[in-house]
């Protein structure tokens, strides 16, 4: 029977390898570099979509205030 020596090593709980220790102590999320790698890529990602979703809210609350403005102005010209 094998030893696993004096630290645990678990298996990634994304892609089963075996997660080495190379990460600082502290992150233990059951995850391998590679995952928790490709893991905060997708939360950059993430994260630059919900950037990109409150520019397009703006965007459509400023877009509704000229609809108004030019219903407004249409209104008064057939005033
Ligand atoms: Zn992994």
């Amino acid at each position: 029977m094998r030893k696993w020596g004096a630290k645990k090593r678990r298996p990634c709980s994304a892609c089963g390898k075996p997660t080495k220790l190379v990460k600082p102590t502290g992150i233990d999320n059951g995850l391998c570099s590679y995952c928790n790698k490709s893991n905060y890529q997708i939360r950059h990602v993430n994260m630059l979509r919900d950037n990109n979703r409150l520019l397009e809210n703006e965007n459509a609350l400023i877009r509704r205030q000229i609809d108004e403005l030019l219903l407004e102005l249409s209104a008064n010209r057939a005033g």
